[in-house]
């Protein structure tokens, strides 16, 4: 049990993060220490050394004022070991030949003299010394000699040492206090962002992360999340209203078919009658099933299931069936349905989807237009830009500026349509169908409409890879209407 909260704790992002400032604050602080360690002692070595070069030169100053009294060389040498300021301070004077002339003040335990000895300051432990050669006019040459016990220098750097330690320790100790806080302030606003998120529901999509204007990168993160939630809350918006639409539309045919029924089942009736009410419950059914798979069409691409899947249809075999499916309604709407020739078209997708594009277009350019005016559909293949594009273009009513920013999104039913096309005879999901198929594919679709004046829809959509243009004759077609 205490084993498993240590082992949360220590997996939390603010234990973590105190353990690296920490880590880091007393490597730092380490560093620092040493450095200043090593400055301060190549300083008390340097101040030693200098000490002693100086000793030489009041050495030589002596000699050669005592000069051949070695007596009063001696007394003098013990009088300035006598008021030196190092400790077991020590100067020899030697001959030519490396005998030794006079020592004054401490006698330490050193090896024996030699003329080669090194002329820099060196340490032979626990003494530091500097020898010299004198060379005097009116005395022969001589070596000098002089050192002390470094033992001050090490009490120095000992005491340095100690002082390091000792805030070494302090900062050892403070460095989790720091890092806790530091830890602590920089993750509140990560725990705010959990809590918020965790009282987040799909019912309760209303509440966001808060925002502190540092603009920082935990900022960044939050106005992400609520990115992220606004479209989300969009998304569940749109799918609740859909589905709200979609029940309202099942609704009138549903209860179409129930009056039906009632009213074939309130008392025995003609077999006529019975005929008449079951050819109204068989529209209705027909209306319903059409429905149903016009929003299972778009369920599909929600879903992201309504790409191409390596199927390719002929878009030019497609239009062509469906300008003779609708022959007969144009022809009943005095609507002549004109189609400039229709090259081959090979693109992705299957047929059963791409003639609802076709068909919806037609069906739509049939509805909205008035006797004696045309609609005429194009069928291109730019072949360099590897795309075919569609064109279905009617003189019909048009489409107002009001209505032709929503006329792609589900239900929507432009002003003049629900005047023109009353009850369920248009559900506004034709345009969202086509828009939904055509961008699953990778196309576009377009509009261009004045109302008034008529519309004109654009499908693009790309070539599949193995299309051949082939040089077929080309059709030209006009509706018996036309
Ligand atoms: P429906 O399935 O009811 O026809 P659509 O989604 O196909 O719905 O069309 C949506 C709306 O766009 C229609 O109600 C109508 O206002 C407008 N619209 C579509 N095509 C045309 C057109 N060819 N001429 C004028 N208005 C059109």
């Amino acid at each position: 049990m205490l084993s498993e909260r240590f082992k949360k704790l220590t997996s939390t992002l603010r234990f973590r993060l105190m353990g690296w400032m920490i880590v880091v604050v007393f490597g730092l602080v380490v560093v620092a220490m040493l450095g200043v360690r090593q400055i301060y002692r190549t300083r008390l070595l340097t101040e030693f050394d200098q000490g002693l070069l100086s000793d030489v030169k009041v050495l030589a100053q002596e000699i050669r004022q005592t000069y051949p009294d070695r007596e009063r060389l001696h007394q003098k040498l013990d009088d300035i070991a006598f008021t030196h300021p190092l400790q077991a301070w020590f100067a020899e004077v030697y001959d030519d030949s490396g005998n030794k002339v006079v020592a004054g003040g401490y006698h330490p335990n050193l090896p024996p003299f030699s003329r080669d000895e090194s002329t820099l300051p060196h340490d032979v432990l626990p003494y530091r010394l500097l020898a010299a050669r004198l060379e005097e006019p009116g005395m022969p040459p001589m070596y000098v000699r002089v050192g002390g016990d470094r033992q001050s220098l090490e009490d120095d750097l000992r005491l340095l040492d100690q002082t390091m330690i000792v805030r070494g320790l302090a900062i050892l100790l403070l460095a989790p206090l720091g890092g806790y806080i530091l830890a602590l302030r920089a993750t509140r606003p990560i725990a705010w962002i959990i809590a918020t998120a965790a009282r987040l529901q799909p019912s309760r999509l209303d509440e966001r992360l808060p925002i502190r204007g540092t603009g920082d990168e935990l900022d960044q993160l939050s106005q992400t999340i609520n990115g992220l939630l606004d479209r989300i809350a969009d998304y569940i918006d749109r799918n609740r209203e859909f589905v709200a639409n979609a029940a309202h539309e099942l609704r009138s045919p549903l209860a179409a078919i129930r009056s039906s029924v009632e009213v074939a089942l309130n008392r025995q009736r003609s077999p006529e009658e019975y005929a008449t009410l079951l050819g109204e419950v068989m529209e209705e059914c027909q209306y319903l099933s059409n429905l149903v798979n016009r929003l299972l069409i778009l369920a599909e691409g929600d879903a992201g299931r309504l790409g191409a899947r390596n199927q390719t249809a002929r878009l030019d075999k497609i239009v062509r069936e469906s300008l003779d499916m609708f022959e007969a309604v144009a022809e009943a709407h005095e609507v002549p349905l004109q189609a400039s020739p229709l090259p081959p078209a090979l693109v992705p997708g299957d047929e059963f989807h791409l003639r609802q594009v076709v068909r919806n277009l037609l069906d739509n350019a049939i509805k909205f237009s008035l006797p004696g005016k045309r609609i005429r559909v194009a069928l291109h293949v730019e072949a360099p830009a590897r795309r075919a594009v569609l064109t279905v273009e009617d003189e019909g009513i048009g489409i107002s500026a009001q209505d032709l920013p929503h006329i792609f999104e589900r239900f929507y039913r432009g002003d003049k349509a629900r005047q023109r096309l009353p009850g369920r005879a248009s559900s506004g999901l034709g345009l969202s169908i086509c828009q939904t198929i055509v961008q699953a594919l990778e196309g576009s679709i377009e509009v261009a409409s004045v109302a008034g004046q008529g519309s004109l829809f654009k499908v693009t959509l790309p070539l599949a890879d193995n299309l051949s243009v082939s040089p077929s004759p080309p059709e030209h077609v006009e509706s018996p209407a036309a």
